[in-house]
């Protein structure tokens, strides 16, 4: 895939800065497709669908989602015991499955190789491009992070080094005589990293070349943060992901003041006792649905975090609005 990257490549894509208006009729266009889709093609969402008492054209915009139940993460672990492997919610034939992930549970999620760009687009606005050499630390057996990352840093032309997760005395010297600018993994292992590192007597910050640093399943401490970027001169960026939808739904850009929503996905803040949904500064349940998803028939995934949206125009560039989490 080429990137069609605009103004200076600072936008993954034009989809990014286009105007708030028309995002908002793009995304309703989507969602009015996958929601056809999934009702045609996945049994458990006409199944939840048809006891709704919801045909696909009744789902015509954001708001209309209200109008469906919100799923949860036992509800899909239960679903796919019930009806192993996917528990209807496989959209696609079973042989065009590219690959499976294995997540606690067991939760069996097939992502498909179209959609990685879901990462790529959170790794893009941290700055990543072709020349970095990043090495990515995430698990890449018993998760979608490794896998995921690795995919969209090749999308925006980095080297990955495939290290894992565990180790951090083993990844200190491949860091060093790579010339690794680039981390991507859980805040907590950098620390240890780090710690490891001066535990070893070396100067993390005069000795290894790294530059920058995305992170997701964690949340990075604003403490941490803080160390990261002024003793040790890292540029620091999140995502939040939710494995169960595929990919990053929201992502810090460089103002680091909140997490764009991305456009592959509807995202609602919602009160999780009614399902009705928020409005911007109220706090409530982060709850997603992948459009333009022809995979996986998920509609209105209750992700259990919490967090408020702000609809103010961030001055990065980025039109979409931002998902504030509580301990930003
Ligand atoms: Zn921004």
């Amino acid at each position: 895939m080429v990137l069609k990257s605009t103004r200076k490549d600072i936008y993954f894509d034009d989809l990014e800065e286009r105007p708030v208006n028309a995002r908002h009729i793009y995304l309703e266009r989507k969602l009015r497709a996958s929601i056809s889709h999934a009702y045609k093609y996945a049994p458990a969402a006409k199944e939840m669908m048809d006891k709704a008492r919801v045909k696909p054209r009744d789902i015509h915009s954001m708001k209309s989602l209200v109008r469906l139940p919100i799923i949860r993460r036992n509800d899909l672990v239960e679903r796919q015991k019930a009806q192993p492997p996917y528990g209807g919610f496989l959209a696609i034939k079973p042989e065009v499955v590219e690959r499976v992930f294995i997540a606690p549970g067991p939760f069996y999620l097939p992502p498909h190789s179209a959609k990685i760009e879901w990462f790529a687009r959170a790794l893009w606005a941290a700055g990543f491009r072709k020349s970095d050499i990043v090495i990515n630390a995430f698990d890449y057996n018993h998760g979608t992070e490794g896998m995921l990352a690795h995919e969209g840093l090749r999308q925006c032309g980095a080297t990955v080094i495939p290290a894992g997760e565990n180790n951090p005395e083993a990844q200190l010297p491949v860091i060093r005589d790579l010339k690794v600018n680039g981390f991507v993994g859980r805040p907590s292992m950098m620390m240890s990293l780090i710690t490891k590192a001066e535990e070893m007597g070396l100067d993390f910050r005069n000795s290894f070349n790294l530059e920058r640093a995305w992170f997701t399943s964690e949340m990075l401490l604003p403490e941490d943060r803080k160390k990261l970027e002024e003793n040790y001169g890292i540029d620091t960026r999140q995502a939040y992901t939710v494995p169960e939808a595929g990919g990053a739904i929201t992502y810090e850009c460089p103002q680091k003041a909140g997490f764009h929503m991305s456009d592959d996905y509807v995202v609602e803040i919602v009160d999780p006792a009614t399902g009705n949904q928020l409005k911007p500064g109220e706090v409530g349940e982060i709850v997603v649905t992948p459009i333009d998803n022809k995979v996986w028939g998920l509609i209105r995934f209750g992700t259990g975090a919490m967090a408020s949206y702000t609809t103010e125009r961030c001055i990065c560039g980025r039109t979409a609005h931002r998902l504030i989490f509580k301990t930003l």
